[in-house]
């Protein structure tokens, strides 16, 4: 079983350099996956109240223990706290509903999903999230699709920076303001759709040729990618075999060049989810 890097969060956590997506993973086929997941040496889970699967990550983490003797420790799971929960009594709810769902002793990454700045409560929300913390219900909080204004405000009213700003991240979208940004406050960036849904990302000449060059696959080429930006990738896969491919990055390292060509295929975003609009309840 490989085992997957670190770094240090700004909270003192360490956290894997590669995480599992498990959105669309539900049910026992989805449990399967996930265990699989944990057997090829992941150790960070990336769900959402809104992937209702949170059972199943719970399930996943339980197994692993008794499979394969991974205990529950070595396995960060991360939760979101979706729209319709934003507030201060609702999020403290909301995490407490987790955890049930869950069927664990904390969430161990708990991130709003999405600001939704119409809404008005994602300040009041991330009050709650430091009092989870405190409480030790939640190990460390971030949040997710988040702007520099908006980590900015947050930081500015609480004096707590987000361990973490999950963000849609991939050669078509590399984000670098938004990098340098985090790179400055201490803010790890997580890439979410790092394969860019598949789509034709994995198809691109540029990527083929520099995955030939390195004797590796296009995946692997662009998931070595986010490792060199500093970005944790969660890319989802419920396939054993692509999962044991995605986690086999750390024995080739891509040339700035390299890097940097695979930045050139910026277009923009896969679809129009530009936090400043769009909202998630
Ligand atoms: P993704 O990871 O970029 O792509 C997943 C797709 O790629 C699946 O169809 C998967 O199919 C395929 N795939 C995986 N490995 C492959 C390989 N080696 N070769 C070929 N195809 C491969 O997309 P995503 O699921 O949208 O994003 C990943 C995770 O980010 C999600 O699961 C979720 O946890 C998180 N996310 C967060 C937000 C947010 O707002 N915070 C938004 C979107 C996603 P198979 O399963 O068949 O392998």
């Amino acid at each position: 079983m490989p085992t997957i890097p670190t770094v240090t969060l700004n909270d003192g956590t360490a956290f894997p350099e590669l995480g599992l997506g498990t959105y669309n993973l539900r049910e026992a086929s989805g449990v399967d996956a996930m265990v699989a997941g944990i057997s090829a040496g992941y150790r960070l889970l990336d769900s959402a109240v809104n992937y209702k699967n949170e059972r199943e990550v719970g399930e996943a983490v339980r197994r692993a223990g008794g499979e394969l003797g991974v205990a529950r420790d070595e396995i960060l799971v991360t939760t979101k706290v979706p729209g319709r929960d934003h507030g201060y009594d609702p999020t403290m709810a909301s995490a407490e509903a987790s955890v049930a769902a869950l069927g664990l002793d904390r969430i161990d990454l708990y991130l709003i999903h999405w600001p939704n700045p119409s809404v008005g409560k994602y300040l009041e929300t991330w009050q709650a999230m430091i009092a989870l913390r405190e409480a030790g219900l939640v190990g460390s909080i971030g949040v997710s699709n988040f702007t520099e204004a908006m980590l900015t405000e947050l930081i500015d009213e609480t004096g707590v920076t987000p361990a973490v700003n999950q963000v849609e991240l991939h050669p078509y979208f590399p984000q670098a303001a938004l990098r340098a940004f985090h790179r400055e406050r201490g803010i790890r960036t997580e890439s979410w759709s790092p394969l860019a849904r598949r789509s034709e990302l994995l198809t691109e000449s540029v990527i083929a040729d520099i995955a030939a060059a390195h004797g590796v696959t296009p995946t692997q080429a662009v998931l070595r990618w986010h490792v060199q930006l500093g970005s944790t990738a969660i890319p989802k896969s419920a396939n054993p075999e692509r999962q044991v491919e995605n986690a086999d990055i750390f024995g080739f390292e891509l040339t700035d060049d390299e890097v940097a060509a695979i930045s050139g295929l910026e277009r923009g975003r896969l679809w129009d989810g530009d936090p400043n609009h769009h909202e998630e309840m």
